[in-house]
């Protein structure tokens, strides 16, 4: 999924609890340690290109970083860790994982297939691109009742109090 949607989904899933901004943050983190990262690099060192680069010229380390990113054992051992800790913010982080389980099914074999239990299997779902139409308006029309069930949820809880 793009990160966008990811960043939406962590904060409305897991932010709700407070934390808000961790759970935005750990909901796009698979793809800023990855994807972003890359752009800043080669913005740096090129300047705005608008084309994207090839995928023969995507660095290694490219590859490296989203296999850490997208590993769901992973974020558990990474959260498991936290919640010895923060159990608040733990909850927070768990935008990630769920990061990890979107990208799963909606990521062809050819262009970054996640392999969710790298680096104990390279297993992965052959799956349909998240750009396929009825995919993204699925993804688009979640993320609208996600929010308006949020929204009701904080009318109704300030009604209450
Ligand atoms: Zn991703």
């Amino acid at each position: 999924m793009d990160t966008l949607s990811h960043t939406l989904w962590g904060g409305g899933l897991f932010g709700y609890r407070g934390h808000f901004w961790i759970a935005i943050i750990f909901g796009a983190f698979p793809d800023l340690v990855s994807f972003a990262l890359l752009h800043i690099i080669n913005f740096i060192s090129n300047g705005f290109v608008a084309e994207l680069p090839s995928f023969a010229s995507l660095p290694a380390w490219l590859f490296i970083n989203y296999s850490i990113s997208h590993s769901l054992l992973v974020a558990a051992g990474v959260i498991t860790l936290v919640a010895f800790w923060r159990k608040d913010i733990a909850y927070a982080m768990l935008s990630w994982p769920f990061h990890i389980l979107l990208d799963a099914p909606f990521h062809t074999a050819e262009f970054f297939p996640t392999k969710f239990f790298w680096p104990v299997s390279d297993f992965f779902i052959a799956g349909i691109p998240w750009s396929n139409p009825w995919v993204w308006y699925a993804n688009v029309a979640g993320l609208v009742v996600l929010y308006i069930m949020r929204g009701r949820a904080r009318v109704h809880n300030n009604s209450v109090n």
